[in-house]
């Protein structure tokens, strides 16, 4: 894209921007939908996918059975301990009351209370036999609540096991996975950029180029929000990696344009005055100037001194006079100022 100097032409290439501006986030726009309405090619897997089904589900059940027996045995436990408490105070009243009685009997010594000596004494035993079985019934209650919890514990440790294998197939799974996205990513986008990288290289000055930059813009932006967030990350190696290779190929690029723009600078420079000056296009030569440039190398020159005709870097003629009135002139404008005369007629004559 040469300078435009003219007024309306400057106003046109703005607007002409504008429309490679719109133009690619129509482009956007229409690559978002598409990618929206793609199926969706990937199942998202949990731990469930890759466990040994048959025995987690045993061992699960176990838990469940335990955790059931656990807490029945906890509600029986409770009731058990309020029989024990009840036969405990039971008997111990009764040692309590059997005890006042004897002091009173050894007070009194009366031999027809022997019969009534035994009779409390066999209650005091049945009621202390009470005690103990109440105790025994807590106990095996304690033992089955005991029996539950371990078993509960191994079963649990079973289902870790299990767990951790799993998780194991999970992680591997979820990478190949990531890998596949970015795959289906890499084979929408690369096409993109590829076009986007010949249009680049070969019609970003053409007549169309609103369209061309339009669609280079397209695929950079596809490039950097559909496929630079789903690269595979393997602990930020392949980040980098990309970065280096795509800093690379720019640096490359670079480096050779401004090779081959030195090279055909010295083989301009080479040539003589007259055939330069046709090679330069009237309005980049305009635009130089105005930038206080030698048209020719690009150099800066002094252009309000008026001893300088030529560019003291590379030689061309930058003011001559004119052929009809023989004013002093830029030598790449058209008509001389002062009468007119075209400067092309001068020139061939
Ligand atoms: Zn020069
Ligand atoms: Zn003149």
């Amino acid at each position: 894209m040469s300078k435009a100097l003219r007024l309306s032409e400057k106003w046109f290439r703005l607007a002409l921007w504008l429309v490679a501006f719109v133009f690619a986030s129509f482009l956007i726009g229409l690559g978002g939908t598409v990618v929206e309405n793609l199926p969706k090619v990937e199942h998202s897997y949990t731990l469930e996918d890759f466990i040994d089904k048959d025995a987690a589900n045993t061992t699960r059940a176990a838990i469940r059975a335990t955790q059931e027996t656990r807490q029945a045995a906890d509600e029986k436990l409770d009731q058990e301990q309020l029989g024990l408490n009840k036969a405990q105070a039971d008997a111990a009243s009764a040692r309590e009351t059997f005890s006042n009685w004897l002091a009173t009997r050894h007070a009194t010594q009366r031999a027809e209370q022997d019969p009534e000596l035994i009779a409390r004494t066999r209650e005091l035993d049945r009621l202390k036999a009470l005690e103990r079985k109440a105790l025994a019934r807590v106990e095996a209650q304690r033992q089955i609540q005991l029996d539950a919890q371990q078993a509960e514990q191994h079963a649990q440790q079973e289902l870790n096991k299990l767990e951790q294998a799993a998780s194991g197939k999970l992680g591997w799974e979820l990478s190949s996975q990531e890998l596949r996205v970015f795959g289906y990513r890499l084979a929408l986008t690369l096409p993109l950029l590829g076009i986007a990288g010949w249009l680049f290289a070969k019609k970003r000055k053409s007549t169309w180029w609103p369209f061309v930059w339009g669609f280079i813009y397209f695929a950079l932006f596809a490039f950097f929000v559909e496929l630079v967030p789903y690269l595979p990350s393997y602990g930020g190696y392949v980040r980098y990696v990309v970065g280096i290779i795509i800093t690379v190929l720019v640096g490359r690029y670079a480096i050779l344009a401004l090779n081959r723009y030195l090279e055909k600078q010295k083989l301009a420079e080479a040539l003589p005055d007259v055939e330069r000056r046709k090679e330069l296009s009237y309005d980049t030569a305009l635009a130089r100037l105005a930038k206080k440039v030698c048209p020719g190398c690009e150099r800066p020159v002094e252009l309000t001194n008026t001893t300088i005709d030529y560019c003291p870097h590379c030689g061309i003629c930058l003011f001559d006079h004119c052929g009809g009135c023989s004013a002093r002139k830029s030598a790449f404008s058209r008509f001389c100022h002062a009468c007119g005369t075209s400067a092309r007629e001068t020139a061939g004559s």
